[in-house]
């Protein structure tokens, strides 16, 4: 499980993250909601090891180790996946290649053998059929040329290839489609069982409709300011931010 403690952490000399507590049992999904600005992304790339991000207080482990003495390579092949805000594109380099690239890696992390292009594209062509992605995605460039949701859709294939214990997804809704906002949530879905947890951040209810979380916390201004079952995602919806602010 992922468990954070009073973590608290900077950016570019500005406390952003003001001691955030917060447990995700294995097996389980979560949602972060919460305003522009409140923290959302930082504490996922805090959480992901990301550069620029000043730990200053305060603990989070996963499964035991310390999450934030691990290289992000290190925190990757212990089964952690981040699906960016904006994802990269990198034209000319092609989507197979970067993706058996990343799973290689977690796999020689995990002291498991290399995939080869065949074994790759095998495994590959199964979970985009199952994602009902057209194959051509593979040959394209990453991310080159694809509109939001079929950036989406890649994010879910990567994940379901990397087979991650804990998924972090930061706002997968913005600017999705409600096609690919399904999809998005039905990867994250076809991931449920007793090994998989995730973190699902996100400003909008809509996809708690589909994605349906165990537990909704609510990040202001760096702290998380109430926590509750699915039903807070609607409190919210119907009331705002300022309905809990007040609360
Ligand atoms: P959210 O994802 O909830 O919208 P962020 O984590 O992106 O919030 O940002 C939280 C706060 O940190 C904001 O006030 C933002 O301006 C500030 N911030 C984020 N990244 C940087 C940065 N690289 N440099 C300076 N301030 C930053
Ligand atoms: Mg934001
Ligand atoms: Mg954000």
């Amino acid at each position: 499980m992922l468990k954070i403690e009073g973590l608290t952490a900077e950016v570019e000399g500005k406390e952003i993250l003001k001691g955030i507590d917060l447990e995700v049992p294995t097996g389980e999904i979560h949602a972060i909601m919460g305003p522009n600005g409140s923290g959302k992304s930082t504490l996922s790339y805090v959480l992901s090891g990301r550069e620029g991000y000043e730990i200053t207080g305060g603990s989070a482990t996963f499964n035991g180790q310390d999450l934030l003495a691990m290289e992000p390579e290190e925190r990757a092949a212990a089964g952690l996946f981040l699906a960016f805000q904006y994802p990269v594109e990198l034209p000319g380099v092609g989507n197979a290649n970067f993706l058996r690239t990343a799973l290689n890696a977690i796999r020689r992390g995990k002291g498991e053998p290399e995939l080869d292009a065949m074994q790759f594209l095998k495994l590959a062509r199964e979970r985009m059929k199952a994602l009902s992605m057209p194959e051509d995605m593979l040959k394209r460039g990453v991310n080159v040329g694809f509109s939001g949701g079929e950036k989406k859709r890649n994010e879910v294939l990567q994940m379901a290839l990397l087979n991650p214990s804990l998924a972090i997804l930061d706002e997968t809704d913005s600017g999705l489609d409600i096609d690919a906002l399904k999809i998005v949530a039905e990867g994250v879905n076809a991931m449920r069982g007793p090994n998989f947890s995730s973190l699902v951040i996100t400003h909008y209810q809509r996809l708690l409709d589909y994605i349906v979380p165990d537990r909704v916390h609510v990040l202001m201004n760096g702290r998380i300011v109430q926590s509750g079952g699915p039903e807070l995602a609607k409190q919210l919806e119907a009331g705002g931010y300022n309905s809990v602010q007040a609360a």
